[in-house]
């Protein structure tokens, strides 16, 4: 290819810098606030103009240039590392969060934004399995966590039985501090991905066993999430895990409720929660004494900040995936808000020029969102407009596959408006037992050094590589190529 000449590199930076001039000298674009007062149930009065799209416009490439600039030209890597998962994340998901974030603060809701729409990269991941088109969570967290697909059912090993290491032993290796929080059992296969080897995922009193007898597990300094039963009461060995965790760390501190969890704060040593037997309550049906996501990952963030050399975290809102699952999409929203949350504070807490935030899901669930909804229609409601064939109104939100089709006994379809609310079963198109996974790509966004990676639409097993290569971790697993480059590029 023959060399540019000296234009065809000015112009296109010409035309780059042309939005920004025209910001900062069109008078009909001076003192627009961002934040505009919205008329109740539609759109803000602003946004009926050219000028409020013009300076949004012109805000977000001044944003995007400012955020992407040290991630791309520096060559710095990265001391912590936060992988933040959402169970069952879809980008339907993302979308009626946002909505539904919105109109609880009184606003139409589509312009509302979720924490990860701060992040400067974002790009795509394939979630399929080597035996699943539409994958389960464990053979997804062995990729995303061990980078390495596997199939349905396994953590943490190949799909013929090989170990696969996680990217917190890889993290612990290095001499980092690591940890984990789930709003799950933390025995359940997503953070159980993190720690532990079996074949099948429901063979929780041993992933419980690994994480207090092997490593990585037994060197965490923070464990946070549900499943004390798999500890104690439910355990065949008649061994007690807490007792055993209680000894082997005599500065650690146990908690079973958040007032217990503050008062592990002012303590030194690694902290072991568990708050319920098994799933922590969804965040709507939760009492005062359980740490919401937030609470726990700022502890996990302030707590492992503690470690001069830096650490790995995997923060998961482990029940977005529950509330899919029984059809009941306010529980799920709801649960997004909370992992949003999270997200927030984990971005308050850290610094991006030394924290890589990698946020995620495991794989998609059939949640849709269709129709022709007005602007500001409540999003846990009914489109109040459209009609289907037959003249029955529908809701904005349906899964594909179900527990609940609002038929009547004759089976024609009925309004299921006075039957809907945020805690109510959502209608179905197809009848099935409960919600199920769906196999379309997730959504991966990216902060900190470089983030620039994550783009484009990826493998999900190429997740944990990358982040490895960002904070110049041996995998022990990483392609030799890749391991030349993380050694000559710092
Ligand atoms: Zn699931």
């Amino acid at each position: 290819m023959p060399p540019k000449k000296l234009g065809q590199i000015l112009l296109p930076l010409a035309l780059l810098s042309l939005p920004l001039a025209f910001c900062a000298d069109d008078p009909r674009l001076m003192n627009q606030g961002r934040e505009q007062p919205t008329t109740r149930g539609g759109p803000a009065v602003e946004e009926l103009t050219a000028s409020y799209w013009l300076r949004q416009a012109c805000d977000q490439v001044a944003a995007r240039l400012d955020r992407t600039q040290d991630t791309v030209t520096d060559g710095r890597r990265a001391k912590n590392i936060i992988m933040m998962l959402g169970d069952g994340l879809s980008i339907t998901t993302l979308t009626a969060a946002r909505i539904l974030k919105g109109q609880r603060q009184g606003r139409s809701g589509e312009e509302s934004k979720l924490a990860v729409e701060e992040f400067p990269y974002s790009g795509l991941c394939k979630t399929y399995c080597t035996n699943e088109q539409s994958p389960d969570s464990a053979c997804t967290a062995t990729a995303y966590l061990g980078g390495v697909k596997t199939s349905s059912g396994t953590v943490g090993q190949s799909a013929d039985g090989e170990i696969v290491e996680s990217l917190s032993m890889w993290a612990h290796r290095a001499g980092k501090a690591t940890g984990l929080v789930t709003t799950t059992r933390v025995t359940d296969a997503s953070p159980a991905a993190a720690f532990a080897h079996v074949a099948r995922r429901s063979d929780e009193l041993e992933i419980a066993r690994q994480l207090v007898d092997e490593q990585p597990g037994r060197h965490f300094k923070v464990i946070l999430g549900g499943g004390l039963g798999k500890f104690s009461l439910e355990r065949r060995d008649g061994r007690d895990l807490v007792q055993h965790w209680q000894s082997v760390n005599p500065e650690g501190c146990f908690a079973r409720s958040l007032s217990e969890l503050r008062d592990c704060v002012s303590s030194n040593g690694s902290m072991l929660g568990l708050f319920s037997d098994s799933n922590m309550a969804y965040h709507l049906a939760a009492h005062k004494e359980q740490p919401s996501l937030s609470e726990m990952t700022a502890v996990a963030i302030e707590r492992l900040s503690e470690h001069a050399d830096g650490y790995f975290v995997f923060i998961e809102g482990g029940r977005i995936d529950h509330g899919h699952h029984e059809t009941r999409v306010g529980y799920a929203l709801d649960e997004m808000l909370e992992f949003d949350a999270a997200i927030d504070m984990a971005l308050r807490l850290t610094d991006p020029r030394e924290t890589l935030i990698v946020v995620t899901a495991d794989h998609s669930h059939s949640l849709t969102m269709s129709g022709s909804a007005k602007r500001g229609t409540p999003i846990l409601g009914m489109d109040q407009l459209q009609r289907d064939v037959n003249g029955v109104q529908y809701s904005t939100l349906n899964y594909a596959i179900g527990k609940w089709q609002s038929h009547g006994k004759d089976g024609r379809r009925e309004n299921p408006g006075k039957t809907l609310s945020q805690t109510s079963f959502t209608p179905s198109y197809i009848h099935g037992r409960k919600g199920v996974h769906s196999g379309e790509d997730v959504a991966v966004f990216a902060m900190g050094p470089k983030s620039h990676l994550f783009s484009g639409i990826m493998e999900q097993n190429l997740l944990p590589h990358l982040m490895g290569y960002a904070a110049g971790l041996d995998s022990g697993a990483t392609p030799c190529e890749l391991q030349r480059k993380v050694d000559t590029s710092f």
